[in-house]
This record gives structure tokens, sequence and C-alpha cells, in this order.
């Protein structure tokens, strides 16, 4: 089982890169956000839930979020793993993704890649996607900012979780899509091949 973390801040990439990394992999995305965005659209009580939260540019509760993943992945069972994009994004979702990986597979976390982007290429990269993603929240400046701001008052400590068990690689967001792809794969395959 190949369980890759794909890391960054909004808009560093990371859902332009799962696309190339599940057909490599056979490894589904699993994107929190899009499930959230998925809740919404169905306007489940999870949605008007987590709506209240994603208007803000804030993260939704770390409970809500985990059992959603949770059941997620038993109601998606996928032997070759999985990609995990935008999640965790707190330490305490982090120590929680460990112990599901351990409890439904015996399994850990392979890799996690954080892809490096500066803050205004970010603004700029998600005012731009604002204007075709339909997505409230890349709209409006005041809510991206605060979106890199919970990113890092709340998400880049999770970097060191990875850390300490010697799964984390940086690779530079700036780039043509392919360059960032290739860099992506040869961090994979070397952690895989360990
Ligand atoms: P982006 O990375 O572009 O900011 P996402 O699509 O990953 O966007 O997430 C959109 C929103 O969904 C976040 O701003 C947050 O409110 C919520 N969300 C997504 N994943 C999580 C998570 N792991 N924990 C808490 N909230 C989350």
């Amino acid at each position: 089982m190949l369980n890759i973390v794909l890391f960054g801040p909004p808009g560093c990439g990371k859902g332009t890169q799962a696309k190339f990394l599940e057909e490599k992999y056979s490894t589904p995305q699993i994107s929190t956000g899009d499930l959230f965005r998925f809740n919404l659209k169905n306007e489940t009580e999870l949605g008007k839930l987590a709506q209240s939260y994603m208007d803000k540019g804030q993260l939704v509760p770390d409970e809500v979020t985990t059992n959603m993943l949770s059941d997620h992945l038993d109601k998606h069972p996928n032997d070759y793993g999985y990609i995990f994009d935008g999640y965790p994004r707190t330490t305490a979702q982090a120590q929680k993704l460990d112990e599901i990986l351990a409890e439904k597979y015996n399994k850990e976390v392979t890799i996690t890649v954080a892809l490096v982007v500066e803050d205004e290429v970010l603004v700029k990269r998600l005012l731009e996607r604002g204007k075709t993603s339909g997505r409230a929240d890349d709209v409006d400046e005041n809510i991206i900012r605060s979106r890199i701001t919970e990113y890092y008052e709340k998400t880049a400590v999770v970097a060191e979780h990875f850390k300490a068990q010697g799964k984390w690689v940086e690779i530079d967001g700036i780039g043509t899509i392919e360059e960032i792809t290739q860099k992506l794969f040869a961090a994979i395959d070397h952690a895989q091949a360990k």
C-alpha cells in the first residue's frame, strides 16, 4: 500500500498534481475539500455545518473532518493505497491519520510531499482560479488570505509530525506542471523503494 500525503498551502497545486499521481500509482485522490463541497452541493447536514467554516476561510473542526475521511475510506477500499489531499491540516489530524491507517490496514503513511510556493503567487493563482472554479472561497481576496493565515497558524506545524518520522520531502512548486510532476514521481519512487 502506497499512502501519499500531498501537502502545502491553498493554491500550491495539490489538486492538479494529484491527478497525475492517481494515474501513475493507481491510488485514488481523497480531497477533504472536495468531499465538503460535495456535501455542500447536496445540502447534507455535514455540508451545512462545513459551510459556516469554509465561507470564512477557516478549518472545519477536526472530529467532523476525520469522521468524514474515515467513512470515505470504508466506502472506497483500495489495496494500492491513497493520495491524501488537504488532510491532515492539523497535528491532531496527522495523529488520527496514523491511527486510521494502522487500525484499518495495519499500514503507515509512506511519504509526505510538500509543495512550496510563496504567498503572493498563491493569492494570484487562487484569484485566477476563482474566475472559473465556481468556488466562493476563491473569489474574495480576504477569504483567500484567511485560508493562507489558517495554513500558517494550524497546518504548517504538521511538517514536524512527519519530519520526526522521516516521511517529509519538500518540492519546489514553481515551474511547469510537468516538471513538478516529475519531481513528485522521483520523491515518491525513492520513498517507496526504501
Ligand atoms: P484549498 O487547499 O484550495 O484551500 P480545499 O479544497 O482543500 O482548498 O479546502 C477548502 C476548505 O475546506 C478549507 O478552507 C476548509 O474550510 C475545509 N477543509 C478541507 N480540508 C480540511 C481539513 N483537513 N480540516 C479542516 N477543514 C478542511
